[in-house]
């Protein structure tokens, strides 16, 4: 075994910090036109790129950062997607480019299903832990995404499930 490939999953260890970005929110990704639904806005000309995106109908999306410790000191981040009330957009997207941004606190819920515990809907609070990310993934009143927020995995639950896609 090299020095590249790690003792406890045998994967390359430069294969151990993926960052993971949902391009679409699960429901705007099974929705007819997706987000080329009539009507839809979004924060940046694509999805891919996009922080926020209204989809009539289906609902407002706001992202996320949800980094999932690994054993030996690595971290999975996935870049979600949370549903929040459409009624609150107007007012993130008002402190979204000024400096209290900072003081940002999202309460949502995932949009997106998580490998490999899927949690899709989960409740969540997302907080400003870096002005030049989106909000973090914080707490949950779900257990299971709590746990998922507090614990450390093993390598091969995690990275199995993200490369089956
Ligand atoms: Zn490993």
């Amino acid at each position: 075994m090299s020095a590249d490939t790690c003792p406890s999953c045998g994967r390359a260890l430069d294969a151990h910090n993926p960052h993971v970005r949902f391009t679409l929110p699960d429901a705007v990704l099974d929705a007819p036109a997706k987000d080329r639904t009539p009507g839809t806005w979004m924060s940046h000309p694509t999805a891919r790129e996009s922080v926020m995106m209204r989809v009539p109908d289906i609902g407002a999306f706001v992202r996320a950062l949800l980094p999932i410790r690994l054993t030996e000191g690595h971290t999975i981040t996935f870049g979600v997607w949370l549903a929040v009330d459409p009624g609150e957009l107007q007012s993130i997207i008002a402190v979204w480019w000024e400096p209290e941004y900072r003081h940002l606190r999202l309460t949502g819920r995932l949009a997106n299903a998580v490998p490999p515990w899927g949690m899709l809907a989960a409740p969540v609070e997302a907080v400003v832990r870096d002005t030049d990310q989106t909000p973090y993934c914080d707490a949950s009143e779900d257990p299971q995404l709590d746990r998922v927020l507090r614990d450390e995995w093993p390598h091969d639950l995690v990275l199995a499930a993200v490369s089956r896609g």
